[in-house]
């Protein structure tokens, strides 16, 4: 969540301290408002006030209150003295082979996170992450390996698409504005976290991703991925209206409380129950069900066929993800053949079942595979 404003902390006088300034990044709206109001904008102005920082913002990328131009300058002043415009910082880039760009990010307190930007033909994805680490353990996934550390603000949130655009050099010029063929045209809430676990972060971050006078990225364009957290996902859709992925990844609970232990909480049936209700359900919207593939566990035909069954009356895509190795992973993943044998068996179902390409392998950027550098390397040293 973000820091609530204090009236007490925007109210006082002149210069504050370094490092004091209340971050705009992240805000709603609503949150922005309140905190020019409380700084001194009069009431009238401030919804103006807030449409036109709005823009400098999220549609030009602009970090500096001198450089925003229709405001006043003593009300640029004042904004300067009061606020900042912060995004996290890239400690360092990596480029894989593929084009993949993996982002090592540090947010407040000296913390790390990952941020992976896929390019693709005609489009671009950015997977993000909501936590530092995670509080699950799942077997197959290297952040599960990371306790967790902190949830990511929504600023933290929104900074990571702001850092990559940066990156991209993807923000138009100051008046101008397209959103036609974009670098990042998709996020993914699928990088470090559980994002249905920093909830109230991860919808005012998405919130203003959308936000169609910013970045103004459809709510279509937008998957986040749960684990399974079941009293959560129906807020998915009515409080955020993106896509939701599900990872399923296993057909029996036996095997699934072993690769997703959160279902020993809720179940196969009381997820699927959960999702048949998902209220935003139309053939259109379909739910996706992220399904990793483990070599001798979890990719039989006997899977395949209990996996259609289970799903029956979901609108649903399977994506069938092959299992990217990190250093000490417990599983294989599957021969190609087999995953291509299961991909039919579904695809017969009725169902669409792409297969992800792994991608950014070579920097560790693949599904799966993200962990805080500081994390591998105090883990290195301690010789785990
Ligand atoms: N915590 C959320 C989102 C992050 S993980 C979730 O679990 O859904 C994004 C996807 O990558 C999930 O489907 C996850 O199960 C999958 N994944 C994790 N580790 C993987 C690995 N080593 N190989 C392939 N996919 C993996
Ligand atoms: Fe956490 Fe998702 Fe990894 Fe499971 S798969 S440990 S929920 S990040």
């Amino acid at each position: 969540m973000t820091a609530p404003i204090t009236p007490d902390v925007l109210t006082v006088p002149r210069k504050l301290p370094e490092g004091s300034r209340v971050n705009l990044v992240g805000l709603t709206r609503a949150q922005l408002r309140a905190a020019l109001v409380a700084a001194g904008t009069p009431e009238r102005q401030a919804k103006m006030r807030v449409s036109q920082i709005w823009q400098w913002v999220y549609t030009w990328g602009v970090r500096d209150f001198a450089a925003m131009t229709n405001l006043a300058k003593d009300y640029r002043a004042l904004l300067a003295d009061r606020f900042e415009i912060a995004v996290p910082e890239v400690v360092s880039r990596q480029i894989s082979a593929d084009g993949t760009r993996k982002y090592l990010v540090r947010i407040a307190g000296g913390h790390e996170v990952e941020t992976v930007y896929i390019p693709e033909e005609g489009r671009g994805t950015l997977c993000i992450s909501s936590q530092v680490g995670c509080t699950l353990t799942c077997s197959f996934c290297h952040t599960g390996t990371q306790k967790l550390v902190r949830n990511l603000t929504a600023g933290e949130i929104v900074g990571q698409v702001m850092l990559a655009r940066d990156d991209l050099g993807e923000w138009p010029e100051p008046g101008e504005g397209s959103t036609a063929g974009r670098l990042i045209s998709n996020v993914v809430l699928m990088g470090m976290g559980e994002p249905l676990y920093n909830f109230d972060a991860v919808r005012d971050a998405m919130g203003v991703v959308m936000d169609g006078e910013g970045i103004a990225l459809g709510r279509r364009r937008i998957t986040l991925s749960t684990s399974g957290v079941v009293p959560e996902i129906a807020r998915c859709a009515t409080e955020i209206g993106c896509q939701l992925a599900i990872s399923f990844h296993a057909t029996t609970d036996e095997v699934r409380d072993r690769l997703v232990p959160i279902n020993k909480r809720w179940n196969i049936k009381t997820l699927l129950d959960t999702l048949r209700d998902y209220p935003r359900l139309s053939n259109s919207e379909r739910i996706t069900f992220e399904y990793v593939m483990l070599k001798g566990v979890n990719d039989s035909d006997a899977d395949a066929k209990r996996l259609v069954r289970l799903i029956a009356g979901i609108p649903a895509k399977i994506n069938l993800i092959p299992f990217n190795e990190w250093p000490g992973s417990p599983y294989q993943r599957s021969d190609w053949e087999r995953i291509e044998a299961f991909a039919d068996i579904i695809y017969k179902a009725g169902y669409a079942s792409p297969i992800r390409t792994p991608r950014g392998e070579d920097i560790m950027a693949a599904c799966g595979q993200l962990k805080s550098a500081t994390e591998r390397a105090r883990r290195d040293r301690a010789g785990l």
